[in-house]
């Protein structure tokens, strides 16, 4: 089992912010209202990722670790509307595999909390009772160690660890209510604190898109009975620049699609506005609308009605930026 999941992990694990990825998103299905990183040496070293979610009970913790076993999908149809954002069972095996890694989780039944890690190339996984509060901690040390090519392919420290920031601010945007932390070499570099009024919310996206673009941004909030569009959009204005903010969500999950941006130009166009703006969209529609699952990485989609998308969004930042410009 082990060379299967090495395989699969060349899907999954591409570098330390994918494993950060994988874990914090498990930790969301989990539940969790709180989630922090600790990360040494860009995550090379060391990627301690600590939830308050439901936990693990004790008697499933060796099958979270075993490849294709996930308490998210229980039928087939399940898989064509899927809200949790792990569904391939996949994450932790691959993980597990090119790494060490502990599993450390306690659920509100239990007394205590148990800690699990698979061991030698049958993967066998060994159980020992552990403390822990309510939730998950997973710790994977030495990414790659025993696979030295991947290992050589990681950047270096401060690279590393600027790619698992950059997937932090991705998850956080869309999870406005999680509360985030996120630490490098015992430092604290980020906090994340969960929003709930109109001020919060501002304070945390100037968290993490920066307080110039918060300040400078429209919200904006469109819809029908079938497409919903929120979020924010900054134009800039020859000083500031704000083409790094650009994030697109479709569901709650990142995409990278070229509908918004062909949208965006077709707006600042419209309305003679150079081509720099910044922008974090929400896009929400109904799942059988969409499909999301077409790579692995699970960063792309596919509408069924491509153009209607587009061109409802490009309504929606259209009156934005004439809203701007005014
Ligand atoms: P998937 O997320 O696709 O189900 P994973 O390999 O990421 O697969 O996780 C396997 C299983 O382990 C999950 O289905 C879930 O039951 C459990 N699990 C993993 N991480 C957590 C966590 N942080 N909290 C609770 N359960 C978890
Ligand atoms: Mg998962």
């Amino acid at each position: 089992p082990q060379l299967a999941n090495q395989i699969a992990a060349g899907e999954v694990v591409e570098r330390p912010a994918s494993v950060v990825k994988e874990l914090v998103e498990n930790c969301l299905d989990a539940g969790a209202s709180r989630v922090d990183i600790e990360v040494e040496r860009g995550g090379s070293k060391a990627m301690v990722i600590r939830d308050n979610g439901l936990g693990i009970a004790e008697q499933e913790l060796p099958l979270a670790l075993s490849r294709h076993a996930t308490s998210k999908v229980a039928s087939l149809e399940d898989l064509e509307s899927i809200l949790s954002f792990g569904f391939r069972g996949e994450a932790l095996a691959s993980i597990s595999s090119v790494s060490r890694l502990t599993l450390t989780s306690r659920t509100q039944e239990q007394e205590q909390g148990w800690q699990a890690y698979a061991e030698g190339r049958e993967m066998a996984v060994k159980l020992q009772p552990a403390a822990h509060p309510v939730g998950t901690t997973v710790q994977v040390e030495d990414l790659f160690f025993n696979t030295p090519a991947r290992r050589r392919f990681l950047r270096a420290d401060k690279t590393e660890f600027n790619h698992i920031d950059e997937q932090l601010r991705r998850i956080a945007l869309a999870k406005p209510t999680v509360h985030f932390t996120l630490s490098h070499n015992g430092k604290s570099v980020r906090q994340y604190r969960p929003a709930r009024t109109e001020r919060q919310h501002q304070q945390r996206l100037g968290a993490i898109c920066g307080h110039r673009f918060a300040d400078a941004a429209l919200a904006i909030g469109a819809g029908n009975d079938q497409l919903q569009l929120h979020g924010h959009l900054a134009i800039g204005d020859g000083h500031q620049q704000f083409n790094e903010v650009q994030y697109f969500y479709v569901n709650g999950r990142v995409v990278r699609d070229r509908l918004v941006n062909h949208a965006l130009r077709q707006a600042l166009e419209l309305h003679g506005q150079r081509l720099d703006a910044g922008y974090v969209l929400h896009l929400e529609l109904p799942p059988q609308e969409v499909d999301v699952n077409v790579h692995p990485a699970k960063h792309e989609v596919r509408f069924h009605q491509a153009r209607y998308v587009h061109d409802f969004i490009l309504q929606g930042l259209s009156d934005a930026v004439a809203q701007l410009v005014r």
